[in-house]
């Protein structure tokens, strides 16, 4: 970590620059750098990986803010992006490959990498598939969770030509082959597309009879989708070409997964930190113990109250967080809170009337500075 550039430094671009100014930083140094203008060039694929990290940091709001605050230690135990001593962690995160985040990124408008053309990928239709999951699936992951949805596949009958066996296709009669229909309305002249070829100037002959020339069935998909331990809420996983084929190109879109987790009755999440409170008895507090905390695995953590620990102090518990693939594990940070008994016995009462009358309480209370309330 020591002689890791500052990410801002490294897209070469202002502290207070805009989220489309970090974009296109990031977007020319890509095409600069990529691997695939850059066979076998080390030095070219280090500044790839290095820009595309500043980039997965600078781009989320929340990563950014802990960045400008503390710097890479802010960032610790978190996932930045990827593991840079990795090619396989990277690829990972953008599913199939290298070309897959251009066209995330910057669609159709940049292409010519990794063999798919802008051409084509404009005309690859994307899925989203909202995943809910818990806290604790977020924590360990999920392994192979089966998922279904409707897609568009190509017709099984026509393999997606839309004609059926020996239909051609002949030039559309309704707009002469324009795709476009022009309508006069006064000074106005306007243009629609042809409802009878859907813009494409040209018709089959023969529809097959299956999906009515359109080439398209619509199908249910069932997959099986598996959920990297420590995953953040709101990222999209892809998954390639699992999304709707495309008559026109005959290719499949990727689906993304979007991981949703859902909130845990008892902890919290910020980053791979987790957060927790218990109730601790007046004598807990005062004369020190040790607790055994349930963790979001229901594993024990041991967790020590030193004596003369005040009520609402946050202990934590270094390494019982979330552990992320490849990453630091984060605390589990738990607040202890004071619990006075309601009902005392008899001798517990006098129990306390005996510690009362050696603990020399005043009856004039120091007043508490508001901002030392937390
Ligand atoms: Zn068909
Ligand atoms: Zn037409």
């Amino acid at each position: 970590m020591a002689n890791k550039r500052d990410y801002y430094e490294v897209l070469g671009i202002k502290k207070n620059a805009s989220a489309d100014e970090i974009k296109k930083a990031y977007r020319k140094l890509a095409i600069q750098y990529h691997p695939d203008k850059n066979p076998g060039d080390k030095v070219a694929e280090e500044r790839f990986k290095e820009a595309t990290e500043a980039y997965e940091v600078l781009r989320d709001e929340q990563k950014r803010s802990l960045y400008d605050q503390y710097g890479f230690e802010g960032l610790a135990g978190m996932n930045t992006g990827f593991d840079p001593s990795s090619m396989h962690d990277f690829e990972d995160i953008f599913g199939g490959g290298f070309s897959s985040i251009f066209e995330n990124l910057f669609g159709g408008s940049f292409g010519g990498f990794g063999g798919r053309s802008s051409h084509r990928s404009e005309q690859l239709r994307h899925l989203q598939y909202n995943l809910k999951i818990t806290l604790q699936e977020a924590v360990f992951g999920i392994e192979k969770r089966e998922i279904s949805y409707q897609r568009d596949e190509l017709c099984h009958s026509c393999g997606g030509t839309g004609g059926e066996n020996g239909s051609q296709r002949k030039t559309c009669p309704n707009c002469k082959g324009t795709g476009q229909i022009r309508q006069s309305n006064g000074f106005f002249s306007m243009a629609r597309v042809c409802e009878r070829c859907h813009g494409e100037g040209t018709i089959i002959d023969k529809p097959c009879r299956t999906c009515n020339g359109t080439g398209l069935e619509r199908k249910k998909q069932r997959i099986k989708v598996t959920i990297p331990a420590g995953v953040e809420h709101g990222r999209r996983i892809p998954i390639p070409k699992q999304g709707s084929a495309s008559s026109t190109s005959g290719q499949y879109g990727d689906l993304f997964v979007l991981v949703e987790i859902q909130p845990h009755a008892h902890f919290e999440r910020q980053g791979n930190n987790l957060y927790c409170a218990v109730h601790i008895s007046i004598e807990q507090a005062a004369l020190g113990c040790e607790l055994y905390i349930p963790r979001i695995d229901e594993k024990k953590v041991l967790l020590k109250v030193p004596a003369g620990t005040q009520s609402g102090k946050l202990l934590s518990i270094s390494g019982a967080g979330i552990q992320p693939r490849g990453g630091i594990a984060g605390n589990l940070y738990v607040k202890v809170m004071v619990k006075v008994p309601e009902k005392l016995s008899a001798k517990e009462r006098a129990a306390l009337a005996e510690f009362a009358s050696l603990h020399s309480a005043t009856t004039e209370p120091s007043l508490i500075a508001l901002k030392d309330l937390s």
